[in-house]
């Protein structure tokens, strides 16, 4: 009788252990046969009623059927563990002889981009390339360009000053200051670099900036000589001949100083809301080298004339491919700059 049911049993729960799907699946019918309270435990304690000889070939038999199926339940749970396993290794895997992606390409910034341009457009024509630091002295920031501490041109730029009483450049003419110190007429140089006011950031303003400054000092020098400079550059960076204006502007360190305008790229002159109806955008400052300026610098203004200008790099990137925001360039924001 008692055999019949161990019999029973260990048929029925290996049936239930071949059917089950998972170790979740597995434990309740590990529980139900051979738990504390599990029909196994059930049959022994009932044993005890059985005759001394009846009892001990049932414990054999019971002892037997606990083997098999705690073999039974620890093979299948070994089988979920590996299949387990092997569905991780076959997410996971990786093949090892795709080729590999490689380094991620990166490009110029735009403003460097623009820079090197326009410096190989002035090199053509016989400019020198000059560079200076962009802690300046107050000397060659301000007074050297004919701005004496008393200057209200001084007011006009916001200046970092620096506790011992140096400057973050506003300019880069100082560079010019210290190319005149350095290197005698006839001369020809571009200053291109970063310059800082204590500006409130925002669309349109920012703290730090970027400029190419030109001078170029030479006997009898003239307006004419500067437009035919300043077209030639204008031309080389948009690709296309720009019809320019003059307009008087003042500028301490020229005598007489002018805003080029250029005539409006987007509507050709006939006015939209990129020149505000006016047909022509303010570009740039420019003019004659105030005799003052090269008498500073220890040259002879009655032997020697010239021309300067300087040229906003950041208005032109933003001009020449219509970035809205100034902020923009100094963000290093990868998915603005990889579109450069
Ligand atoms: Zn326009």
């Amino acid at each position: 009788m008692v055999e019949k049911e161990i019999g029973e049993l260990q048929a029925k729960t290996l049936a239930a252990i071949a059917a089950a799907r998972s170790t979740e699946e597995l434990e309740p019918v590990r529980v139900a046969a051979l738990g504390r309270k599990g029909t196994l435990a059930q049959i022994s304690k009932e044993m005890g009623k059985l005759s001394p000889e009846l009892r001990a070939s049932a414990g054999k038999l019971l002892n037997a059927a606990k083997q098999a199926l705690e073999e039974a339940f620890e093979r299948r749970k070994q089988e979920f563990e590996q299949s387990a396993l092997r569905a991780r290794l076959e997410a996971e895997w990786i093949d090892l002889t795709l080729p590999a992606p490689g380094p991620r390409l990166g490009s110029l910034h735009p403003i460097t981009q623009i820079q090197a341009e326009i410096e190989d457009l002035f090199v053509s024509l016989g400019f020198m390339v000059l560079d200076g630091p962009e802690v300046e002295t107050e000397y060659h920031n301000f007074d050297a360009l004919n701005m004496p501490p008393d200057h209200p041109a001084r007011d006009a730029q916001d200046t970092f000053w620096l506790t011992d009483g140096h400057v973050l450049r506003t300019h880069t003419s100082p560079v010019q200051v210290r190319g005149m110190e350095r290197f005698q007429p006839p001369l020809r140089m571009i200053a291109p670099g970063r310059a800082f006011r204590n500006e409130s950031v925002d669309a349109s303003h920012e703290h730090t900036f970027y400029q190419i400054e030109g001078m170029m000092i030479d006997h009898d020098v003239s307006v004419a000589h500067l437009l035919y400079f300043m077209k030639t550059l204008l031309a080389g960076i948009f690709r296309r001949e720009v019809t320019v204006r003059l307009r008087p502007g003042f500028f301490p360190f020229v005598e007489p100083g002018f805003e080029l305008d250029i005539q409006c790229l987007i509507c050709g002159g006939s006015g939209c809301p990129v020149c505000k109806q006016s047909g022509w955008v303010e570009l740039l400052p420019c003019g004659l080298v105030n005799p003052n300026v090269l008498r500073i610098s220890g040259l002879d203004p009655d032997r020697w004339n010239g021309f300067a200008f300087g040229l906003g790099l950041t208005r032109l990137v933003m001009m020449r491919y219509g970035i809205d925001d100034i902020r923009l360039l100094q963000s290093g924001d990868l998915r603005f700059l990889q579109q450069f």
